[in-house]
């Protein structure tokens, strides 16, 4: 790979309130070698010859996006869910239609297309909590791990980052009810033979790392949760669990165990600086105090959370106990990671009633280095010396940014606003266009595929 600089009209830097004018960006070998604002420097600005070769980004550059929840099949899902009433479980009977329909060669293809629509919105790595482990009736394919091999090998064709967040599935409910139906594609039988099965998966390329999940104490019983957590330790690796995401959710865990969902994965060794609660919609204040003090993070997915009227966790109150946010596009039935970031403002505001909670540069840490972070990639989500070269670039001369100042882009861009993506120093988007996957023709094929 060789040696490249962009000229980024206006850059947000590690620590920095608001974007800088006249950024130069250096490269090599993916990774970030020189990060120089060009006013006050002595440098040339913008436009001189000296900087004739490199590549020009107008509009505001931020670090490499990070999508730390997907369910990468639930994209099938978009529009397909709005007819009638009902509530999160009558949402999940439709997607469990869905996920009985895939095999490793269908469930490339969707993620391929799904992953690229990432990519066209800026995000640079995404975290698959991926639990769609065997064929059908659960009986395993001839390779164990087929299927998550399919995951890792989209995230590669759509020119991203994956955490395959290998997730252990084993119950139907708190009370250890067996899988049944669409569920037992899910189940290892137990936390040893999961262990096995994930100790088994090497991917060899760079862009992947794997993972572990807890899919929730719904689906593991408590007495393997400390085996999922003690390998996921082992291994330094993420562990994400979705919490509290459901008051039903902490309502059974009560009735069943006496105690909280987030008081249970204390008890068992779970909370801690390396693991993420997906959502924590509905924790106690014994649990944020549980989560903060663990400094385990928490990824908000705010769009898939309205969806599925889940209801609005307390976002500022959890990251001031000490847990760091990140954040997730989960179900999918958007995938803009501006929009995530300003609703965890604007749901704050909804639930408190007054505004100003967070700062843009604290929901653009969240959906930059606080996710990367989240899917164990410690060198990526900022714009300084030996990071990974991921750049995203959002036009400010749009119908939605124009006027805008670069400080507000977060409260004002969509998806469609990204011009330029680069990961890991590699163009995957330019001029709003991946440069290798046909993103919509590829989404309608592979969903009539799996929904027909
Ligand atoms: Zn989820």
């Amino acid at each position: 790979m060789t040696a490249t600089r962009w000229l980024a009209e206006y850059a947000w830097l590690p620590g920095h309130a608001e974007p800088t004018a006249d950024v130069l960006i250096e490269a090599e070998d993916g990774r970030i070698t020189a990060v120089t604002p060009l006013v006050g420097s002595g440098r040339p600005a913008a436009g001189v010859e000296v900087l004739g070769d490199a590549v020009r980004l107008p509009g505001l550059t931020v670090p490499g996006l990070a999508n730390a929840h997907s369910h990468a099949f639930h994209r099938a899902l978009r529009g397909r869910t709005h007819g009638g009433r009902g509530d999160f479980w009558s949402w999940r009977d439709v997607m469990y239609s869905v996920a009985a329909r895939l095999d490793p060669d269908s469930y490339l293809a969707l993620a391929r297309a799904a992953y690229a629509e990432m990519a066209l919105a800026g995000i640079t790595c995404v975290g698959e909590f991926h639990y769609l482990h065997h064929a059908p009736d659960g009986t395993p394919y001839a390779d164990p791990n087929a299927m998550s091999a399919a995951l890792v090998e989209a995230a590669a064709h759509a020119g991203v980052r994956i955490t395959l967040l290998d997730t252990a599935y084993l119950t139907a409910s708190v009370d250890g009810d067996p899988l049944v139906g669409p569920q037992r594609r899910f189940g290892d039988g137990n936390a040893l033979r999961w262990a096995e099965r994930v100790a088994a998966f090497r991917p060899e390329d760079d862009h992947a790392r794997v993972g572990a999940a807890i899919h929730s104490v719904r689906a593991v019983p408590a007495g393997q949760l400390a085996t999922v957590a003690s390998l996921a330790d082992r291994a330094g690796v993420p562990l994400h669990v979705h919490l509290s995401e459901q008051p039903a959710e902490n309502d059974a865990c009560r009735a069943v165990h006496g105690c909280t969902p987030t008081r249970l994965l204390a008890d068992h060794g779970v909370l801690g600086r390396h693991t993420t609660a997906v959502h924590a919609t509905h924790p106690t204040g014994a649990d944020v105090a549980l989560l903060g003090e663990s400094r385990t993070g928490v990824c908000l997915c705010p769009t898939t959370e309205r969806d599925l009227a889940d209801g609005i966790g307390p976002a500022r109150r959890m990251a001031e106990a000490g847990s760091p946010l990140s954040l997730g596009s989960d179900s999918h039935a958007v995938v803009d990671l501006f929009e995530e970031a300003r609703a965890v403002e604007l749901d704050e505001r909804l639930r408190t009633r007054r505004r100003g909670h967070f700062t843009a540069a604290e929901l653009v840490t969240a959906a930059t280095v606080g996710g990367h972070a989240a899917l164990g990639w410690g060198d990526a989500g900022r714009l300084s010396v030996g990071d990974r070269a991921d750049l995203v670039t959002v036009r400010l001369d749009s119908a939605r940014t124009a006027g805008v100042p670069p400080v507000g882009a977060f409260f004002a861009a969509t998806a469609a606003d990204v011009t330029n993506v680069v990961v890991d120093g590699r163009t995957v988007v330019a001029d709003g266009r991946h440069l290798t996957v046909d993103v919509p023709a590829e989404l309608r094929a592979a969903i009539e595929e799996v929904t027909s």
